[in-house]
């Protein structure tokens, strides 16, 4: 189960992640979940700090990996990067 906090968001104001990153998020290869959160690499802005507080999107750092990944699964017992 995934508690309230963490469950599908659907913001009021808009659709920021789907303008931010596009609107092809597989599925979880792992689990099968729906709309995984984007994974992002860089300096976070202080938009990407409340993004990720609010569980739309992961923040990976600020040094971008070789084999960096792209989605996280919201499954909280999956989590699972792909
Ligand atoms: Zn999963």
């Amino acid at each position: 189960m995934v508690p309230e906090t963490m469950g599908h968001y659907r913001p009021a104001g808009g659709k920021m992640s789907e303008s931010l990153f596009g609107d092809e998020s597989p599925d979880c290869p792992q689990c099968g979940l729906e709309e995984p959160r984007p994974v992002i690499y860089g300096r976070a802005s202080e938009e990407m700090v409340t993004a990720a507080k609010l569980g739309h999107i992961v923040l990976g750092g600020e040094e971008v990996p070789e084999a960096h990944r792209l989605w996280q699964c919201q499954g909280l017992e999956c989590e699972y990067r792909f």
